[in-house]
């Protein structure tokens, strides 16, 4: 037995009070009598019915509780006793959204008649309330294993709510406002063109051969893993329609609503708009990884024509960049590449990258947000082509250098001194065989060779090229 606890995860019970307690604390549902008394719906006028649309939500609810490990020394409560702690922490979070965070902790804490969890276990329980009310991973200061304890996806980047921050201001940094606003760009003749019929989900997949990957963190939707080729999407749309529904009532919300407008908008409207080969793609995605099914229900239209972006429109923009220009994927293209020299050249579109990297960097003005790791890649490649090798760090593929010496220069070499040993015995003997069509055929094969030996030759000699300490603008 640990402290006084029966089993070590306290949460791992859910049933269907707890679940409608949830609710109630989370967007003030009205539950009717059969349902407040704890027996089954009678379905009268209740919220409740709507429960099914939730089941996903409600299955990552379980997941992120039943996972809570209390830490406890001898005689200790858990800081989540049971889930109608959970509630109770919840409406206390959104009473008082200005409250410091050590101000919540103390004062709910402090009421209970037995000792008070360990700071490590009070923390603990406000990051999993704070991920069930906002889906944002939450830390908090001098606790390293915040990672372990919400059993965060990989990759995600805690972002911590410190103690001597607000509720409210821990949002308004979770969710940064960029400066995109309307989704548009110039195009050569400098008319303002709309990005997004250029990013549904069908031209990410065939131009730019992304693929797509659910996730459970709202402030992950869109994010772009340049390296892998995949674009993350936050897909839980029943908890965004159930926030905007709440939007414009008394009842307080968690996640603005500025957020949940842009992240439904961009999923069903420019991602994978309604009947379009997009919105079967987006179909097979919840099959296949078991998204929320909600997500393909297209029931909420109410966008402003012109809808503006505050706070996903720099990833929008990054996609699109991607479309214009992609990024090479797999070994083939990666190698393509490199033997172009430069990133403009790529098998899929001509497209230079010098105009998208000034769109690019005009669109990253928000470091909160964006990342320059394309930039650092092409970077690194340059500078990694320069050493021996034979293989660089980050990709599957022998350094310039090693390939030009040790792949091109030493085998050359070698013929040309065996050809000319060849050559001197050979000199002297009789003919024995006879010239015929052969003769020509070898002839012309090598009369070719010549010919693309001298073309490389000039292409290596090109300004911007990119060269080592062996090739001929090293
Ligand atoms: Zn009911």
């Amino acid at each position: 037995m640990i402290g006084s606890l029966q089993s070590a995860y306290p949460l791992d019970q859910v049933d269907d009070v707890d679940l409608k307690r949830l609710c109630e604390a989370l967007w003030g549902w009205e539950l009717c009598a059969s349902c407040k008394g704890g027996q089954s719906c009678s379905g009268a006028k209740c919220a409740w019915e709507r429960a099914p649309v939730f089941a996903s939500y409600f299955a990552f609810y379980k997941d992120v509780t039943s996972a809570y490990v209390p830490e406890l020394l001898y005689g200790d409560q858990p800081a989540l006793r049971s889930h109608q702690d959970v509630a109770d922490i919840i409406r206390l979070i959104k009473d008082r959204p200005d409250e410091l965070r050590a101000q919540l902790t103390h004062q709910y804490f402090s009421q209970r008649p037995s000792k008070s969890p360990s700071s490590t276990d009070q923390h603990r329980a406000f990051n999993i309330v704070v991920k069930i009310m906002t889906m944002v991973n939450c830390s908090a200061e001098q606790q390293p294993s915040g990672i372990l304890d919400l059993g965060t996806e990989l990759g995600t980047q805690l972002i911590p709510w410190h103690n001597d921050a607000s509720f409210s201001s821990f949002v308004s940094r979770a969710f940064p406002k960029g400066d995109v606003g309307a989704l548009n760009v110039l195009d050569h003749a400098g008319k303002s063109r709309d990005i997004q019929s250029s990013i549904t989900a069908r031209r990410l997949e065939k131009i730019a051969r992304l693929t797509f990957r659910g996730t459970e963190d709202l402030r992950n939707h869109l994010r772009l893993d340049s390296k892998n080729g995949v674009v993350e999407i936050y897909h839980y749309t029943s908890v965004l329609k159930e926030h905007l529904a709440i939007a414009n009532s008394p009842f307080k919300n968690n996640i603005p609503a500025q957020v949940a407008l842009e992240a439904l908008h961009s999923l069903q409207m420019i991602l994978f708009p309604f009947g379009t080969d997009s919105e079967l793609k987006l179909r097979r995605l919840v099959a296949k990884q078991s998204l929320d099914p909600d997500c393909v229900n297209y029931d909420f239209v109410a966008y402003d024509e012109d809808f503006p972006y505050r706070h996903f429109g720099t990833r929008l923009m990054e996609l699109y960049d991607e479309v214009e220009s992609p990024s090479p994927r797999g070994i083939m293209e990666k190698w393509f590449e490199r033997k172009s020299g430069a990133r403009g050249l790529n098998p899929h579109e001509g497209g230079g990258h010098t105009s998208d990297l000034v769109l690019y960097l005009k669109h990253t003005s928000n470091p909160a947000i964006m990342d320059l790791h394309d930039l650092n890649v092409s970077y690194k490649r340059d500078t990694a082509d320069i050493a021996f090798g034979p293989q660089e760090d980050d990709v599957f593929d022998f350094t310039l250098l090693f390939e030009q010496g040790i792949l091109g220069i030493l085998p050359s070499a070698l013929f040309i001194l065996v050809s000319i040993a060849r050559t001197i015995s050979l000199w002297q003997r009789e003919t024995c065989v006879r010239a015929g069509r052969l003769l020509w055929a070898k002839l012309a094969a090598v009369t070719t060779l010549i010919c693309f030996r001298i073309a490389l030759v000039a292409l290596w000699a090109l300004p911007g090229t990119v060269g080592t300490q062996v090739s001929l603008t090293g």
